[in-house]
């Protein structure tokens, strides 16, 4: 996979997402890179990540897309049918490790795509409160 990453510009992104432990907005991004790349840039590297099956969108409560790393995704292919989960004091998204069943379907309804996304408080923010 790292050598699909050959750009200097691709290489600064995904640093920045292999660092973070939750998903990143594409604000949270351009503000890690602050000055090294613009928006657009960032966005079209964003998108190619996920044509190639290496980042995931996950869109959160108020419909705002994160990007997360895949794991087992490979191009054009994507398997994250896990949870997401956001922390609604923090804000953070991750993913979780937990699959998601593929939900029983009325008949001549198929399933193209999961969006599982779990809100509550992370541990961090439990952690907090004791
Ligand atoms: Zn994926
Ligand atoms: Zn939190
Ligand atoms: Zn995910």
């Amino acid at each position: 996979m790292a050598k699909k990453r050959n750009t200097k510009t691709k290489e600064l992104v995904w640093k920045v997402m292999e660092n973070s432990e939750s998903a990143l907005t594409h604000d949270d991004i351009t503000q890690s890179l602050r000055g090294e790349m613009d928006r657009v840039t960032i966005y079209r590297i964003l998108q190619g990540f996920e044509e190639e099956g290496l980042v995931h969108k996950v869109i959160d409560s108020a419909g705002k897309s994160h990007y997360a790393i895949c794991r087992h995704c490979t191009e054009h292919h994507h398997h994250d049918n896990h949870m997401h989960f956001q922390c609604v004091t923090c804000g953070v998204v991750n993913c979780l490790d937990k699959e998601v069943r593929k939900p029983n379907m009325p008949e001549g309804y198929t399933v193209e795509e999961i969006n599982y996304l779990v809100t509550g408080c992370c541990p961090d923010c439990r952690d907090d409160k004791d």
